[in-house]
């Protein structure tokens, strides 16, 4: 006979944190409860861990939140972060290029982001070392949630997934991305802001091998991370893979509807990227060129968010959402899985004092944590997801306030990124301890 633990089920007595989707979010959720001693279980949908993308860059408050989340897992970004430039004298500046006038593409404007501040990786690497804090017992694949039940009398919160079986626990955090059922459930499948909306916008991402990156941009702009901006498109160049290789996103402005709103990608034509890029200089055309060349029919990520329709709650008795579930946003910012370990970083300090209420508080005590939660959050949040917008439109010289005015666009980036990169955590703790305690006095 299996036992409870053994079936993913939380035992009756102990408190227990389930987590519902295995991407950056939950991952990070996880090894933040784990070393705050909190019991937690993993839920993820698919058969296998798989990495959306191949590289992904952490801001300096998305640095900080991973230290203060879990110290191991800011080891492990470390270890696999590819410095800009020379490692021993990295090169802290994003520089903006003009990608579109000429062939040399002038540098237009630039922005400091701190020692080591901002830097990309394989996104598979850092998922391995994540996993590497992971006890794989605790991780239960083939787990597509499909429903949750809150008893409302303190006894645990059901989970009903898709192959029939069932688990429990004290409170389930939804981390299951953009299209999140969890996100459903709590706020009802009819809600406006139950579906993402489309930005007429798409996105090839691609990995080109350093040798070639250099043959097209020069040694300079291979080993440093560089935005190449014009109208209508933008490409963003990273060194990732300690110099092995760079990872390219191209972002395409689509006046269309995105003819599949249930998937994020879809199989695209080389041509109409190139098309795209017809008129910008040479090494954006021929780094198109290059990946449509290894790939004719590249696979496009639509670029969807909340903004139209941002959620009213990030929380809903005991279950939440957080990451993309919670404050899907276009990835302009570079700051979407941030606010994700932000979220992971409030939830796992309010969820490890939930675990010292006796059984009978516990229920309780998860309501007034998770409302905490969704206060502290979501405004911070949310304004990312549209502060990304403006400033797609700024990189593709398009924003009615800086159009092509460099000292202006260079003004807009700055204080929207200082407001995103320079933030308190600690502050933000204690707030959400505070509202905890003052909701938690409510309910006594
Ligand atoms: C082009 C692009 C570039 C980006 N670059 C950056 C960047 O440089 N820096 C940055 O911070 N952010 C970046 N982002 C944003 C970042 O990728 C996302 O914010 C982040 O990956 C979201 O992580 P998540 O864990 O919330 O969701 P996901 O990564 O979507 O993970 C969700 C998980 O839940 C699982 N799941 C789904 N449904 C269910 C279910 N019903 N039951 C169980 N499990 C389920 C999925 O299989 C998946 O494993 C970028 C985004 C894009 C599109």
């Amino acid at each position: 006979m299996t036992t409870a633990e053994e079936n993913g089920c939380h035992d009756d007595d102990h408190f227990g944190v389930a987590v519902v989707g295995g991407g950056i979010v939950g991952l990070a959720l996880v090894t933040g409860l784990l070393h705050r001693g909190v019991r937690v279980k993993l839920y993820e949908k698919t058969s296998a861990f798989r990495p959306i993308g191949a590289g992904i860059g952490f801001t300096p408050n998305t640095q900080q939140a991973l230290q203060l989340l879990n110290p191991g897992a800011f080891a492990a970004q470390q270890k696999v972060t590819t410095a800009n430039g020379d490692p021993k004298n990295p090169n802290d500046w994003l520089l903006y290029l003009d990608g579109y006038s000429s062939d040399v593409e002038e540098l237009i404007f630039k922005l400091h982001a701190g020692y080591r501040g901002f830097e990309g990786c394989v996104r598979a690497d850092f998922l391995d070392e994540m996993l590497k804090l992971i006890p794989p017992e605790i991780i239960q694949f083939n787990k597509s949630i499909v429903d949750i039940v809150d008893p409302g009398d303190g006894a645990k919160v059901q989970m009903h997934f898709k192959d029939g079986s069932t688990a429990q626990a004290d409170v389930v955090v939804g981390c299951d991305g953009i299209k999140s059922r969890v996100r459903k459930l709590i706020l009802g499948e009819s809600h406006p802001a139950a579906e993402p909306s489309y930005n007429h916008q798409y996105a090839l991402r691609d990995v080109v091998p350093m040798d070639q990156a250099i043959e097209i941009l020069g040694d300079f702009k291979a080993r440093n991370r560089h935005m190449h901006l014009g109208p209508g498109g933008h490409v963003v160049t990273v060194p990732i893979a300690h110099g092995k290789m760079i990872n390219v996103v191209a972002l395409i402005e689509d006046p269309s509807d995105w003819p599949d709103p249930t998937q994020l990608t879809r199989k695209g034509d080389g041509q109409k990227a190139i098309e795209a890029y017809k008129d910008f200089g040479a090494p954006v055309r021929n780094l198109i060129k290059a990946m449509i060349e290894r790939n004719p029919t590249p696979d496009l990520w639509g670029i969807f968010d909340s903004v139209d329709n941002p959620t009213p709650t990030f929380a809903k008795g005991r279950v939440c959402i957080a990451g993309d579930a919670a404050h899907a946003t276009s990835p302009h910012h570079g700051a979407g899985a941030g606010m994700g370990i932000e979220d992971d970083l409030v939830l796992s300090t309010l969820l490890a004092n939930v675990a010292l209420f006796s059984k009978l508080n516990r229920a309780a005590a998860v309501g007034a944590a998770l409302n905490a939660y969704s206060h502290v959050r979501k405004e911070r949040s949310q304004w990312v997801a549209e502060s990304s917008r403006v400033i797609g439109q700024v990189l593709e010289w398009r924003y009615p306030e800086t159009m092509r005015d460099w000292e202006k666009c260079q003004a807009e980036l700055t204080w929207r990124s200082h407001r995103i990169w320079h933030w308190d955590q600690q502050a933000m703790l204690q707030e959400a301890q505070s509202a905890f305690q003052k909701l938690l006095g409510s309910v006594e």
